[in-house]
């Protein structure tokens, strides 16, 4: 199934592409009077763990092409079901028909997820199926007759992706602040980031201090409240702020002693990221609401599943007349396609046994971060599963950041490309997601250039400050 890039037809030369890619193309996330200056680099392939570019060099994929790959790219088996599914039929919708591969889907789904969730709704994103989500649980509450509940509760730094409900429940003012005008209600509650505690805490004796101010707020207003949503175990967009054990455990008690519903939106840490299939297992949590993507299809095609709850789903059941259908869907809701590709990629988990050869990888990761962890602008690491973030600050005494404009945490992700290691930084976090499938070695070596990438950039950057460093 691999081909070798030399055969693959390519009749535009990889100048043109970049020459055409600064004309035509509007990139996300990306300020283009810097991208427009340079070379971009440009993918024409992927084997395992490596992507290829339109050279020929190889490059380990640091971040799974933004959190989404398990599996390694070109995988046989996921390639080989596409192919035959393609051979089929790509795409008919779900509303007013149904078709195979969702339903063995959604029933796999169900038999994987936290127990009592028992309906699978497809949508395209990580971002729609959070929107479903919200949509689900306020319709919910209408429908039991409570419409007053009309405000969200989120975390400080929370990203759900970039429409426009997903903004409102989102928290990080540099993506999320011009849009403040046309977001729905939200409440925040604190944020477990405990490098940075805003009541100068440490995790091991908190108590778990910022989750009390859920109870209160949760006390105070939850008959106007729909839902929580929380990203289990690991704010991963704000700069993998990990919450520290017992908190998601914490937050599902508070919900349910408040009557309130629990959104977990599992699209970066679904699908063995964490260790476990989802973060949620970790701590025996069933949310009422769960929000899959990036890794559903093992990073290979667009697809979202929000998963819920029987009490949520039989407050949208009644006569037609009643107003309680959910008027909602996606023309692509459940392609086939995409169905298919996850279809294989749970297929690859049992195959390859991958959450068993997962313990070893994390602690490999752990031991290297460890060693990591002395390099003077090295504020702080933080690991959850097979991810991690390394936070540089311009002072680790002090814990004072670099400012934003200098670029720290670009600039060793640009050096890695020169090492061969994609990685993309959150601000001055260096973020570390490889594919669950890579080996040991990549692995060593993922670290490695990470660490000799700090180096290079911080000895350039900070001759006064970097002394000690070996
Ligand atoms: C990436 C992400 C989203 C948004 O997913 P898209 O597919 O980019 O719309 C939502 N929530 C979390 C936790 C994410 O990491």
């Amino acid at each position: 199934m691999t081909r070798p890039v030399d055969d693959i037809p390519e009749a535009t030369p990889p100048a043109t592409i970049a020459e055409w890619d600064r004309q035509f193309v509007w990139h996300p996330f990306t300020q283009h009077a810097l991208w427009n200056q340079r070379d971009p680099l440009i993918i024409v392939a992927g084997e395992r763990e490596f992507v290829i570019d339109a050279h020929g060099r190889r490059y380990i994929d640091g971040h799974s092409s933004l959190w989404c790959n398990l599996h390694g790219h070109n995988h046989p088996h996921i390639n080989k079901a596409i192919a035959e599914q393609l051979g089929r039929i790509a795409h008919s919708t779900l509303l007013g028909l149904t078709s195979p591969p969702a339903v063995r889907l959604a029933k796999h789904l169900v038999e994987l997820a936290p127990p009592g969730l028992t309906k699978v709704f497809f949508s395209d994103d990580g971002s729609t199926s959070v929107e479903v989500a919200c949509k689900m649980a306020y319709a919910h509450w209408h429908h039991r007759g409570q419409p007053q509940r009309d405000t969200f509760v989120a975390f400080r730094h929370a990203y759900h992706g970039d429409t426009l409900g997903a903004v409102s429940v989102g928290g990080i003012d540099l993506f999320h602040n011009v849009y403040q005008p046309l977001l729905f209600k939200t409440r925040r509650a604190d944020s477990p980031y405990c490098y940075r505690c805003e009541r100068g805490k440490s995790p091991t004796t908190c108590g778990l201090a910022c989750a009390n101010t859920l109870d209160t707020l949760l006390r105070e207003s939850a008959g106007c409240i729909a839902a929580v949503i929380i990203e289990p175990l690991i704010q991963c967009a704000a700069g993998m702020l990990t919450a520290p054990s017992g908190h998601l455990a914490r937050i599902r008690e508070l919900c349910s002693r408040h009557d309130v519903l629990l959104i977990a939106d599992e699209v970066a840490t679904g699908f063995g990221r964490t260790g476990r299939m989802f973060a949620c297992e970790h701590e025996a949590v069933t949310p009422d609401l769960l929000c899959l993507s990036k890794g559903l299809t093992g990073g290979y095609l667009p697809l979202a599943a929000t998963l819920a709850t029987e009490r949520v789903y039989d407050a949208f059941l009644g006569p037609i007349d009643a107003g309680k259908t959910f008027y909602h869907g996606h023309t692509f809701t459940g392609n086939a396609l995409g169905c298919a590709a996850a279809l294989a990629s749970l297929d690859v988990f049992e195959q390859d046994r991958t959450l068993d050869a997962m313990p070893a990888k994390i602690e490999l990761m752990r031991r290297a971060l460890a060693a990591m962890a002395t390099r003077p602008h090295v504020g702080n690491i933080r690991q959850c599963g097979l991810m991690a973030g390394i936070e540089l600050v311009r002072n680790s005494g002090t814990r004072e950041p670099f400012v934003y404009g200098e670029q720290i945490g670009a600039k060793v992700c640009a050096r890695a490309v020169a090492h061969g290691v994609i990685i993309r930084p959150l601000a001055d976090v260096l973020v570390l997601m490889p594919p669950l499938c890579i080996t040991e070695a990549n692995l060593e070596r993922l670290l490695t250039v990470t660490g000799r990438c700090i180096d290079e950039v911080l000895n350039e950057q900070q001759p006064a400050s970097v002394d000690g460093l070996e």
